[in-house]
């Protein structure tokens, strides 16, 4: 094989691997940043179960007040009850007090009721609160992963640019231009296979007489549709020339 198409082909390769770990490496915030929403989003559903059991906390004590109010109002409706002189005036006073009593019967219940709210509550809130726990201790390992990844890729990507280098050194300087001009304006991918009369790249059929010369490897052939250059790596059964 001609020694600078194998240089492309191994160029092309390299700048595969860089777009692949930039891209990996570039993706990265957000996932960190999916996750800590999501973490934000619990945390905040957590605050108002705990806001729902302070207004719960708030009823209860205003519904207590309500009830020494009445209980008082009763105290002093029965020791006026040795006031009273006739019995007419004594029947309305003791319907005063049991009406007294109904109300405060009546905000006991009340009392009651929100008490049992206030335990469902607090249960959900210890419940929440493990959850939350779990879900920060899952966070945290998931950003230290990711931040592991990156750096991971980043030192692959340094020495990527080594080896990009010492082949870039390699090969003439309008072929390497040929190459980064025509990279620079299409998706990355410059040197492609040619398969079965197909380019790789753009899926065109390849005049017959011009894949006869690309299975050769000998000459810098380009794709008459898309200008990628094309090699040919054989059709499986005899051993590939790249290395
Ligand atoms: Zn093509």
């Amino acid at each position: 094989m001609n020694e600078q198409l194998a240089s492309l082909i191994k160029l092309q390769q390299i700048d595969s691997d860089i777009l692949d770990k930039r891209r990996s490496i570039g993706a990265i915030p957000l996932k960190i940043s999916v996750a800590e929403k999501l973490y934000k989003e619990s945390v905040a559903a957590f605050e108002k179960l705990k806001q729902r059991y302070e207004s719960l906390e708030k009823k209860k004590r205003d519904k207590e007040r309500i009830l020494d109010d009445i209980n008082e109002r009763i105290k002093k409706l029965k020791t006026r009850m040795t006031e009273i002189k006739t019995n007419k005036e004594y029947q309305a006073h003791l319907k005063e007090i049991e009406s007294a009593e109904k109300e405060h019967y009546a905000v006991e219940d009340e009392i009651l009721i929100v008490m049992e709210e206030m335990d469902v509550s607090s249960r959900e809130i210890k419940l929440q609160e493990k959850k939350i726990r779990t879900e920060k201790e899952k966070m945290e390992a998931l950003k230290k992963e990711l931040e592991r990844e990156k750096e991971e890729a980043e030192k692959g990507l340094l020495t990527l640019r080594e080896a990009r280098a010492k082949i870039g050194d390699g090969i003439d300087k309008e072929l390497y231009d040929r190459y980064i001009t025509l990279i620079e304006s299409g998706d990355g991918v410059v040197v492609t296979e040619a398969k079965e009369e197909v380019c790789q790249g753009c899926n065109m059929n390849i005049p017959p007489q011009l894949f006869v010369e690309i299975k050769r490897n000998e000459e810098i052939m380009q794709c008459p549709q898309c200008n990628r250059i094309l090699y040919y790596k054989g059709d499986g059964q005899e051993s590939t020339a790249v290395q």
